[in-house]
């Protein structure tokens, strides 16, 4: 195989392979074909003796890249050559620590608080050497330092002068202090102070301002020039004591006055106490009078405040008498309550205890039971025999109902008195209850109790019972039943009843026996 033969092959390897026709593929290729066909090329070898000559290090270095090429070992070459040095490095970094240090010193030193702070910490920072993310840190602050920052404050100077915000020193310079612009602000600090001076001219306590100081308030705000002369010193001087005076003499009077109003208390209150009625509308008299002093304004006074603690004093002393006071009556107020208690209880007792029926003056049902007890005993144990008679008005309700009840009431007095006249003083009489009565006749028998009712009867069928002009007719019931015919007493108390019942029957105003 000769050279040609060598190359085309050389050439239809790279088609096959899709590479370009480059030198470099060119000369792969080529070494490849060579070495196939038997050729021992010296260039093909040279990578390899080149790779030779380079000390281990560098061998063992160059194989990781896998390079395969004279150009790529020239590219090897190249970068490794570039590679700065260590030392080098670390020197740049020491450089730039440096320079960044005496920038962060300068800034410290600047005219903006914030810049210098920001400055100073930043300097701590470098000097301890601080981790990345610290260093990171700050460089946010920086940034946000810059991004708020703002000097447009500096446009104000624009008053004094030209202002070169780039260049404060000559911004400095040109400002105009010496004439106009300093001299209007001279003056309008002179026409602060001289309208500062005249408001403290005003009396503060003192409603009226005097002409004096009017005069000269007025002046001085005219011209506050005038501050700078010597001679406006000593008007000043006696506006200020004549301020003072004013002050004094307002609050001479102010004391008067509460002084006036305290003592009206006093008296208002010993009144109040002596009377000690109606304590609450004079009470709220002085509280009235304390609120509308309240609506001025008065600082505290040593005498006001004397005189408003003799006053709180009697109130208390007197306070303290009346709930003593109320104390001891509150005593006696029990005392009595208990006692009345007391006499309700013996009264109810009395009651209890008494005999008599209330409306009529004749025996009451307790009377009546008791009388009839002894009565039975008597039958029981010497055989004596008695009556009892029942008698109920009728038709009665109708009398209330018509007349009322206090007619009800007179009638029922009328009839009792009928009745006592008609018994003899051996016989008991009582109201049983309502308008029933009951009339016990000792030694009497059935026939003879009868006789005795229908007395009645008749007698009250023929009263003439007057209530106010009006006639009353009034009639009544009997019924008559003696102990004998009867087992008992309860017996002969129920069949006069029964008799009653009968009577009324039978058409009323009638006697009936059982
Ligand atoms: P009757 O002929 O059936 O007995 O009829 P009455 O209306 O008499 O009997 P009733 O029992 O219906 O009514 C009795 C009335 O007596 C009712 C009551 O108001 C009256 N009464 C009872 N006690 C008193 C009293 O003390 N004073 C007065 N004014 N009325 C009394
Ligand atoms: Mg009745
Ligand atoms: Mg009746």
């Amino acid at each position: 195989m000769n050279i040609q033969e060598i190359i085309k092959k050389s050439i239809k390897r790279l088609e096959l392979e899709g590479k370009l026709l480059t030198p470099d593929f060119y000369a792969e290729a080529f070494c490849k074909e060579a070495s196939k066909a038997g050729f021992n090329v010296e260039d093909c070898s040279k990578l390899e003796k080149f790779k030779s000559m380079l000390n281990k290090e560098f061998q063992e270095e160059l194989k990781k890249y896998h390079i395969k090429t004279i150009s790529e070992f020239a590219h090897f070459l190249i970068s490794r050559l570039n590679r700065t040095n260590p030392s080098h490095c670390s020197n740049l970094l020491e450089a730039q620590s440096v320079f960044t240090k005496r920038v962060l010193q300068v800034v410290e030193v600047l005219h903006n608080k914030e810049a210098a702070e920001l400055a100073r910490k930043s300097l701590d920072l470098l000097n301890r050497e601080a981790l990345p993310f610290e260093i990171d840190q700050y460089r946010q602050l920086w940034v946000n330092f810059i991004t708020i920052y703002d000097d447009t404050f500096l446009q104000k100077l624009k008053l004094l002068g030209d202002v070169d915000t780039t260049n404060l020193r000559k911004t400095v310079e040109n400002l105009n202090l010496e004439n106009g612009s300093f001299a209007s602000t001279h003056s309008f600090e002179l026409s602060k102070i001289a309208s500062l001076l005249v408001a403290s001219f005003v009396p503060s306590i003192a409603s009226d301002v005097n002409d004096k100081i009017a005069a000269i308030s007025q002046k001085i705000k005219k011209e506050p020039s005038l501050l700078e002369s010597s001679t406006i010193e000593a008007e000043i001087k006696s506006a200020i004591s004549l301020r003072i005076a004013l002050d004094k003499q307002s609050v001479k009077e102010m004391i008067e006055s509460i002084d006036g109003v305290l003592d009206k208390l006093s008296i208002r209150l010993i009144e109040m106490i002596e009377s000690s009625d109606s304590s609450t509308v004079e009470i709220q008299k002085i509280k009235k009078e304390l609120e509308s002093y309240n609506e001025r304004d008065y600082t505290s006074f040593s005498l006001a405040h004397k005189k408003l603690y003799t006053i709180a004093v009697a109130l208390e002393e007197n306070t303290q008498a009346l709930t003593k006071d109320l104390k001891k009556h509150s005593g006696e107020v029990a005392l009595l309550s208990k006692r009345v208690e007391q006499l309700e209880q013996e009264l109810q007792k009395a009651k209890e205890q008494s005999k008599e029926d209330f409306l009529t003056k004749l025996f009451n049902k307790r009377a009546l039971d008791e009388s009839m007890n002894i009565k039975e005993a008597e039958f029981v144990r010497y055989g004596k025999n008695f009556t009892i008679v029942f008698f109920d008005l009728d038709f009665f309700k109708s009398v209330n109902d018509t007349y009322g009840h206090d007619a009800g009431d007179a009638v029922l007095f009328a009839f009792a008195k009928i009745l006592k006249k008609e018994v003899r003083s051996v016989d008991v009489v009582g109201r049983y209850g309502g308008e029933e009565f009951i009339a016990i006749l000792g030694e009497t028998d059935a026939e003879g109790g009868a006789i005795f009712a229908n007395k009645v009867r008749i007698k009250v069928e023929n009263a003439r019972m007057m209530y106010k002009e009006n006639r009353i007719e009034l009639t009544v019931s009997c019924g008559v039943s003696e102990r004998k015919a009867h087992f008992s007493l309860q017996n002969t108390v129920k069949s006069a009843d029964e008799a009653l019942y009968k009577a009324k029957q039978n058409g009323r105003n009638r006697v009936e026996t059982k």
